[in-house]
């Protein structure tokens, strides 16, 4: 598999020329492009949070405990004083990122459901919702971005498929097809429930403005 170098470099170009169309078309202004961007390089490293342990699940579950918490606060303010409110945000984000984080370590398996399209489709659905609804985006930005999550979760399993071939002997290593799968056997009752949820997710959000559809 790449390390995690190379998947910060190859995300941060990705995201770069992804964000640069989007100005040079008009979609975004610039302070959008740096935010898209941003996230963009989250997504390139956001698979292998499935690898206990390892930079970005940390770097996630930290970024994750702090928006809990900001979210605890956002939601409760004006309902209970000042100390509950900052103990609230606390124990949430204690909580994110200690108890969820490690059942969430028990139960992956690395290069198991996070390592395939499925998954890379739900997070670009789950970050449409989140910006959507809880930031209140417009549709269309809301809509960028779960393209840029999605793009750039997707670029970080066709590089790890990538490194599984050995070009000085061109043979494949045994990782092969381990990164980019659309589905497997041995786990079919998650990825069915993995295809039911963006199924139902589609069904459920709304589309961009700019698609017509017949
Ligand atoms: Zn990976």
């Amino acid at each position: 598999m790449a390390s995690f170098q190379t998947h910060i470099a190859v995300a941060a170009a990705g995201s770069l020329t992804a964000s640069a169309v989007c100005i040079e078309t008009g979609l975004i202004n610039q302070p959008q492009a740096l935010a898209l961007f941003a996230l963009g390089i989250l997504a390139g490293i956001l698979p292998d949070i499935d690898s206990d342990h390892s930079i970005p699940t940390r770097l996630v579950f930290n970024i994750l405990s702090f928006a809990v918490a900001i979210s605890a606060i956002l939601i409760f303010q004006g309902q209970m004083n000042l100390f509950y409110l900052l103990a609230l945000a606390l124990m949430s984000a204690l909580s994110v990122r200690y108890i969820v984080y490690t059942l969430f370590a028990r139960v992956t398996e690395h290069r198991g459901l996070f390592h395939s399209v499925p998954a890379a489709l739900l997070f670009g659905l789950s970050t449409f919702a989140l910006a959507f609804y809880l930031l209140s985006l417009s549709l269309n930005l809301a809509w960028l971005s779960a393209a840029f999550v999605s793009g750039g979760y997707i670029l970080h399993l066709l590089l790890d498929e990538l490194y599984s071939v050995n070009f000085i002997g061109v043979s494949m290593k045994k990782s092969f097809g381990s990164a980019l799968s659309f589905f497997s056997r041995s786990s079919w009752l998650s990825y069915l429930l993995l295809y039911a949820a963006i199924g139902l997710g589609l069904y459920i959000l709304p589309l961009p403005y700019d698609i017509v559809l017949i």
